[in-house]
């Protein structure tokens, strides 16, 4: 039987996140993870494709029988997150409260380690695995949106980096567009002669007053996040720009949102006698995995094997799973079981890192139960 073993996993996920590893600067936790996937018998390729390493994609060959999966999770962080000092205190690993803990995502990391490990060390026949881990996730998904999807066996995908308790499941998560809307007024002396010039500012502040933004049902938000232009006090501004993003389960929603937004940004410059050059970019789209879908079934499976009472749930969120089922690699979000990601207080408790690696080996031993 493999055996998942609390004092090392807890060791290891120490280990990881006293590593910095800001989005961009990965190239020393990728490193340490290429090494520790080596040891573990997994053949690692590096495919270069960011500013200081690429993503990390990982073959365990298989020794038995079953259906190939993917196993899959982010290796950069958020800020505050250099020199992050772990403290493990009653179960719980913390930060000392000035950083961030980095349990987003490297208690993924870590319960992936463990899991291949205790299932090495017990000899369990095993399909193939394929792990891929990302940098830039927490950035817009770069590492996964530079992936060459063609590499990939599995058609089964679990991506460690939902932000609920382990044993829940993420099937339906929503698309994402960023928007950016530029302005452009005519410049004047706003004291001698106003009459001149047309306000670009006032254009944008017109457009923003008449758009529909927050919580507009319950799977789509929108939200201006960026207002910027003029020159000085005294001059009539000749630009703005604005910059912000809205998100729906519902494509059809996502893009009448979009269109609203639009619309509202020419009616202001239209309202002054401005321009304006609206920009969308689809980050990433929605998707929906339906329950008795094969990677749902597999992962509830799994989750009642490691003794979990798994909920198959919809975020709000992205992640790389978004670009992972983008491309038809159906890939469900598992709970990483961390409380305050993203803040300084951050923290994990033992029992639930454990719990997800328990749950990567029974992801595995269900995997090499099923056929395709
Ligand atoms: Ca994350």
């Amino acid at each position: 039987m493999p055996t998942v073993r609390p004092e090392r996993v807890t060791r290891e996920l120490i280990e990881l996140v006293r590593i910095d590893s800001p989005a961009g600067e990965e190239a020393a936790i990728a490193a340490e993870l290429e090494a520790r996937l080596g040891a573990l018998g997994l053949e690692v390729y590096n495919d270069r494709s960011g500013p200081t390493t690429g993503s990390l994609i990982a073959r365990w060959e298989p020794t038995g029988p079953g259906q190939p999966i993917l196993l899959t999770a982010h290796m950069d962080t958020v800020e505050p997150g250099r020199g992050i000092k772990p403290r493990l205190v009653d179960g719980v690993v913390a930060s000392d409260g000035t950083t961030i803990l980095g349990a987003d995502c490297k208690v993924g990391l870590a319960a992936i380690l463990e899991g291949l490990r205790a299932l090495g060390e017990a000899g369990s026949a095993h399909p193939l695995v394929e792990v891929v881990l990302t940098w830039g996730e927490e950035v817009g998904h770069l590492g996964a949106r530079a992936l060459d999807f063609g590499r990939f066996r599995a058609r089964l995908g679990f991506c460690l980096d939902a932000l609920c308790p382990v044993g829940t499941i993420v099937n339906h998560a929503p698309g994402y567009d960023r928007l950016r809307a530029v302005f452009k007024g005519r410049g004047a002396h706003a004291g001698a002669e106003p009459e001149l010039g047309v306000s670009a500012v006032a254009a944008a502040a017109h457009a923003i007053a008449g758009m529909q933004l927050g919580r507009l049902d319950d799977e789509t938000t929108a939200n201006i996040g960026l207002i910027r232009g003029g020159t000085a006090r005294n001059a009539v501004p000749s630009e703005a720009v604005i910059e912000g993003e809205a998100r729906s389960r519902d494509p059809a929603k996502l893009a009448a949102q979009v269109a609203q937004m639009r619309e509202r940004c020419e009616a202001g410059a239209r309202r002054v006698g401005a321009e304006v050059e609206f920009g969308v970019e689809h980050e990433y789209p929605a998707y929906r995995i339906p329950p008795d879908a094969p990677v749902a079934r597999l992962a509830l499976a799994a989750a009642r094997r490691a003794g979990l009472e798994p909920t198959l749930a919809a975020t709000g969120g992205g992640s790389d799973a978004n670009n992972f089922n983008a491309v038809g690699l159906p890939t469900v979000v598992l709970g990483l079981g961390c409380t305050g990601a993203h803040t300084v207080r951050e923290q994990v408790a033992v029992r639930e890192l454990v719990a997800l690696a328990r749950y990567v080996v029974a992801l595995i031993e269900e995997a090499g139960q099923s056929t395709r």
